[in-house]
Parts: C-alpha cells; sequence; structure tokens
C-alpha cells in the first residue's frame, strides 16, 4: 500500500496475531492494489468494459464508496483515477495539466457508471478506477477484526499515519493518537485525540504534494474540476469504529469543505471529526470536545460544532 506500517499487539499470543494481521495487509494489497497485476481492481481497469468477477473485499468498498459518493454529492468518486494519474500523483513525477486534457479525461469521470449483478462488476470501457480513498482504512478494519476474533484486547495499528486501535491501552486507559500541525507551527502536532476501539483516519494537503510558483498542490482532487480541491480546509480527521468508513469520509469531507462537511455530520452521524481551516482554526464535533487537547501555544483556535 506504498506506506510504512507499524503494529503494536499486546497479549500471549500476539506474535501468531501480528502474524496473521500482516498476511491480511498483503492479501488486500494483492486483491485491491491499482498497480499490482491481477488484482481485482487492476483487472477491472484491463478489462475493456466486459464483466469482472471481484471478491468480497473490492465489491464491499464499491458499495461503500458509491454510498458515500451519493451521499456527498459526488465528492467521493472512484473514477477519478485517470485525472489523479494526469497530475503525477501515481508516479511522483508531478505536473499541472492543459485544462483541455483535464476536461476531456473529467468525460471519463463518474462512478454511478460502475455496475455490479451478484460479485460481476462492470466499469465502462475508457475508465479507470483506484480505492486509494478508502484501501488503507479498510485494511486496518479488517487486521483489527482478525486480531478482535483472536481474543486480542488490545493493540494500536498504524497504517501510515492513519490509525486503527483495538480497546484500550494494556492499562486501561486511552491510545493518544498526535494529530499532525498541516503547516507544522509551534510543534509537529497540534494536539492530541484519546481514544478507545476506533479508528482515526487523516486525510490532509501536506501529505502528498508538489509546489510550483509558489502554490501547493496536492493529492486529494474534487471530481468537479478535475483538480486539487480547495475548499478551504488543510486537513479533516475522522474517528469511528469503522476504519473504511473514516478513510472515505476523510477524504470526501475534505473536499466538501467545513459547511458541507458539518451539515453532512448533522445529517448522517455515525463518525466524529476535526477539521482544520487555512484560517488557523479547528473545527471539533461535539463527541470530540473531552478527548482532544490542543497544543499549547500552537497558534490555532478551537470550535466546537454543536449538534
Ligand atoms: P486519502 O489520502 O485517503 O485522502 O486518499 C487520497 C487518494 O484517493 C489519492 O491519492 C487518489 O488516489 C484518490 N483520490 C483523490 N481524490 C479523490 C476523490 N475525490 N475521490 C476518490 N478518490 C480520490
Ligand atoms: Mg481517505
Amino acid at each position: 500500500m506504498n506506506t510504512f506500517m507499524q503494529f503494536t499487539v499486546y497479549g500471549d499470543r500476539s506474535q501468531d496475531c501480528l502474524n496473521a494481521a500482516k498476511a491480511e495487509v498483503i492479501a488486500l494489497e494483492n486483491r485491491l492494489s491499482v498497480t499490482l497485476e491481477g488484482s481485482d481492481i487492476w483487472k477491472l481497469n484491463h478489462s475493456g468494459g466486459e464483466p469482472v468477477t471481484v471478491g468480497d473485499d473490492a465489491l464491499h468498498l464499491l458499495k461503500t464508496t458509491r454510498d458515500l459518493g451519493d451521499k456527498t454529492g459526488g465528492a467521493l468518486d472512484v473514477t477519478l483515477y485517470p485525472v489523479v494519474k494526469a497530475w503525477g500523483f501515481t508516479t511522483g513525477e508531478y505536473q499541472i495539466p492543459s485544462e483541455e486534457d483535464i476536461a476531456s479525461l473529467l468525460e471519463h469521470v463518474d462512478y454511478t457508471a460502475v455496475t455490479w449483478e451478484g460479485s460481476d462488476v462492470t466499469l465502462p470501457d475508457g475508465m479507470a478506477m483506484d480505492l486509494g480513498s478508502i484501501a488503507k482504512g479498510y485494511a486496518g478494519e479488517r487486521c483489527a477484526e482478525i486480531l478482535r476474533e483472536q481474543g486480542v484486547t488490545s493493540a494500536l495499528l498504524n497504517m501510515g499515519g492513519n490509525v486503527q486501535t483495538v480497546g484500550a491501552k494494556p492499562d486501561g486507559s486511552g491510545w493518544r493518537i498526535g494529530i499532525r500541525d498541516p503547516q507544522k507551527g509551534v510543534s509537529d502536532y497540534l494536539g492530541v485525540l484519546t481514544v478507545i476501539d476506533q479508528a482515526v483516519v487523516t486525510s490532509g494537503g501536506y501529505e502528498r504534494f508538489f509546489e510550483e510558483d509558489g502554490v501547493r498542490y496536492w493529492h486529494i482532487m474534487d471530481p468537479d474540476t478535475g483538480a486539487p480541491a480547495r475548499s478551504g480546509l488543510t486537513a479533516v480527521t475522522i474517528v469511528s469504529r469503522s476504519g473504511a468508513l473514516c478513510d472515505g469520509l476523510s477524504t470526501s469531507l475534505f473536499v466538501l469543505g467545513l459547511e458541507e462537511a458539518a451539515d453532512y455530520w448533522r445529517d448522517q452521524g455515525g463518525f466524529e471529526a476535526l477539521f482544520v481551516t487555512d484560517q488557523n482554526e479547528i473545527y471539533l464535533t461535539a463527541g470530540l470536545a473531552e478527548a482532544f487537547v490542543l497544543t499549547q501555544d500552537s497558534g490555532y483556535t478551537l470550535h466546537i460544532l454543536e449538534e
């Protein structure tokens, strides 16, 4: 998954459990990767519009991203892949595509065109998709499930900056998760979030980006413009029990911006969020008011969003 992961598992059989979790990540990578030949997603992208029989994981994530796409007015769109590629985010050979190029690529972006019957999925010819917006969070969720099935009651899974926790720390206290400062102000961390048995997933403009003529271009794209999403948010952290939900939402709410994201939270619920704006403000949903501690002298102002 193109990142560094670190798992900490407590208990008697922790080494066996660690091995099982590691095997699950590798299996998921083999099924969901956009680049590995033979993965479900690779097969879809090379299907020429013919149906492909996919595994349960790919199908589940297709349904989840479809649902989130529908609920966010299309802010999450798994068929943006050709656009992401045109900006160079898949290879690191960054460039600003021409407006004509973006416009013609956007003609083949539409997550609602992906259809399925049972586990036979059809991606229209000329389109391509990737699950980069949700796969890491899902991998964390699956690993946590496997650990819980094996009786683990305490584990911390760091999936390249996205965190999945199982239970509490061995002493019963919550896990303290540092939330990165998108601008690296007085501290690398703008604060600490304490959670038990939850996933904590962040999408930020600082994670993968390039700069040209003093402008920063990041890897989270607005499907309406085919360009990096400029919503006034610099980072979005989502907290919920489901890593996949967290990951899909962190990306799509980043695209929506504060106001629409807050409305989404009020309408849908089922998660908590921390929004960082380019005006040095942090907005916490009410459920995180107690769990979050701001770094002293961070330079950020804290606000609580009420239901
Ligand atoms: P994340 O880091 O979870 O926010 O996911 C970002 C990744 O998802 C990018 O590297 C792209 O591969 C993909 N992506 C970017 N923008 C979108 C979007 N609006 N909808 C779906 N996937 C996206
Ligand atoms: Mg995401």
